[in-house]
């Protein structure tokens, strides 16, 4: 039976197995895809305190290599439900079923989409997720982004770099993102912001070809572009677990700043619970609150 066991290898999961494996708990850290969770995706993070810039890739791989060196176990397995038996925790994964004294779960989330006609069809045919990822494969061509948080402006800025043009769609006139990075944005000579509009067709012929952007007073535009880039928030990844923990209306384990969830010996931490700034720092920072309070837990118990 493990200590306690981390659900997610993002950065709140894995701060939390290093804070447990220092106070000597055996931990085992279960995830779905790959470590790093969404950070990866980010090309420079540029608010963490000490380094002025670091990739995500790389933040997440040193990340990861310091959980291993300190002795957590990580395996990639889907959690697919949880159990409370009391004093034991079940966690059951698509392989295995594992036994603990406390859960920690720091799921994350994952993209929102549109919810649009083609969308799931067209990913890879010029709808994506990650400017980061995709965005060489739109060299010199025009692209659009949709969305007004940082992920947005960030998408957008990154891109400029390498494309021809882009569309930045926001569906306000005020953006949600970080001011310094509108401002940014403002000085690059190839984005056209495009203000309270919204996507509303993709016409694609195999591949995008355009899409119909419709403004609040009811007028359309088709823009012609190669690429459509998502950025409209994220979903969190609690399904699995709403039967025995509390969930808010938008899906957030309900949870304050100790990271407890209704479950004694179940906490969360991570962009997965209620909370106001979903900042890495404030990530990391969950992580070593969650382990510090599900060791108290095990001690007391
Ligand atoms: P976000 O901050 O939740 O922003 C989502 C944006 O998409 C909002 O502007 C929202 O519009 C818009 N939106 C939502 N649903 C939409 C829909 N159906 N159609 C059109 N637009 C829609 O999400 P995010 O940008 O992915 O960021 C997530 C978190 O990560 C945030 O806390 C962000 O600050 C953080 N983050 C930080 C960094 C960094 O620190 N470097 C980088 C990336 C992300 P409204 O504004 O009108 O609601």
């Amino acid at each position: 039976m493990y200590d306690i066991i981390v659900i997610g290898a993002g950065p709140a999961g894995l701060t939390a197995a290093i804070y447990a494996r220092r106070a000597s708990k055996n931990v085992l850290v279960l995830e779905a895809k790959s470590y790093g969770g969404q950070i990866i995706n980010t090309l420079d993070i540029e608010n963490y305190p000490v380094e002025a810039h670091i990739s995500g890739f790389d933040f997440a791989t040193k990340l990861y290599n310091q959980t291993k060196e300190l002795g957590a176990e990580i395996k990639f397995e889907k959690v697919v439900d949880i159990n409370d038996k009391g004093q034991v925790k079940e966690v059951i994964t698509t392989k295995n079923t594992y036994t603990s004294k406390t859960i920690i779960v720091a799921t994350g989330s994952e993209n929102r989409k549109l919810g649009i006609e083609k969308e799931d069809e067209l990913i890879g045919k010029g709808i994506s997720y990650c400017a980061t990822c995709d965005g060489a494969f739109f060299r010199k061509k025009n692209v659009a982004v949709v969305g007004g948080g940082n992920t947005a402006l960030e998408d957008a800025l990154y891109l400029s770099d390498l494309v021809n043009k882009v569309y930045l769609i926001h569906r306000r006139d005020e953006f949600r993102g970080e001011e310094s990075t509108v401002r940014r944005l403002k000085e690059k000579e190839n984005i056209e912001f495009v203000y309270n509009s919204n996507v509303t067709k993709l016409n694609a012929n195999e591949r995008l070809e355009s899409i119909e952007v419709t403004n609040k007073d009811g007028s359309t535009r088709t823009i012609e572009v190669d690429g459509l880039f998502v950025a409209v928030g994220r979903i969190p990844e609690n399904e699995n677990f709403a039967k025995l923990i509390n969930l808010d209306s938008s899906g957030y384990i309900i949870a304050n700043e100790d990271c407890k969830t209704n479950v004694a010996g179940i906490f969360v931490a991570g962009d997965n619970r209620t909370k106001e700034v979903r900042q890495l720092v404030t990530a990391t920072s969950d992580g070593a609150i969650a382990a510090t309070t599900a060791i108290k837990y095990i001690n007391n118990n």
